[in-house]
């Protein structure tokens, strides 16, 4: 069991968490970046979503990005020491050479270490304060899920569909292209789903809205309410 999911064991999930939350939720504190473990199998989410599909995923697929980030900071080592959340945010100050490069790879970087995070569990529906959230924000929770699929099967080529949370914990959806992360824009996502093809195409292969139903179904909520949480004390980071 992970620190967050120790925690949220600990707590419980909803607003007893969010007055005692202490450690931010990072990809890591600085670089160079390192690819961030499973909290479970790769076949946690079957039959959503398959073993194989998950494996590549994560070895290959995340590992080139935190690679590729790792690689085009090498000689930029102030750059380099900064969290991936932190370097997201000053793509300003990162030089022209390098900007596409880190913008692809630091954001690929944080939008998998989040999606890994929210996976691995049941499905069903989140409680406490993020469902009051849900409630205020979309109505209710089919209504929220209907609005996210057809965002996701309205993204164009390769990209993801995300629920933003700001400071005061209104929620936001958000889709965005490659692997802009909300970050750049100030944002905190928290939760979001990968609608590239790498994500789905082994099992659903053209069947994207297919896919997203699904997806649903592998969620860990008592996740999700953590960063909930964290993102009320602001401590949510990726
Ligand atoms: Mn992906």
């Amino acid at each position: 069991m992970n620190q967050l999911s120790r925690r949220a064991a600990l707590l419980g999930a909803g607003a007893a968490a969010a007055t005692l939350w202490a450690e931010p939720i990072r990809a890591q504190a600085t670089g160079p970046y390192a690819l961030p473990k499973l909290g479970y199998g790769f076949d946690a989410n079957e039959p959503y979503i398959d073993a194989q599909t998950m494996e590549i995923h994560h070895d290959r697929h995340h590992a080139a990005y935190v690679a590729n980030l790792n690689a085009a900071l090498k000689d930029y080592p102030k750059l380099g020491a900064m969290s991936a959340d932190v370097l997201l945010s000053k793509l300003g100050q990162v030089p022209d050479s390098i900007r596409t490069l880190v913008r692809n790879n630091a954001g690929g970087h944080v939008n998998h270490s989040m999606f890994w995070q929210v996976m691995g569990g049941k499905g069903g529906e989140p409680g406490g304060a993020l469902a009051a959230a849900i409630s205020r924000d979309f109505g209710d929770l089919a209504s929220l899920q209907s609005a996210f699929n057809k965002a996701g099967a309205g993204v164009f080529g390769s990209g993801w569909v995300f629920v933003t949370v700001n400071k005061v914990g209104r929620l936001t959806l958000v889709p965005r292209p490659n692997q802009d992360s909300p970050i750049i824009d100030g944002q905190r996502a928290l939760f979001g789903n990968d609608v590239w093809e790498h994500a789905y195409y082994l099992k659903y292969q053209n069947k994207r809205a297919d896919y997203l139903a699904a997806w649903w179904n592998v969620l860990d909520w008592s996740k999700i309410e953590a960063r909930y949480s964290a993102a009320m004390v602001g401590t949510l980071t990726i």
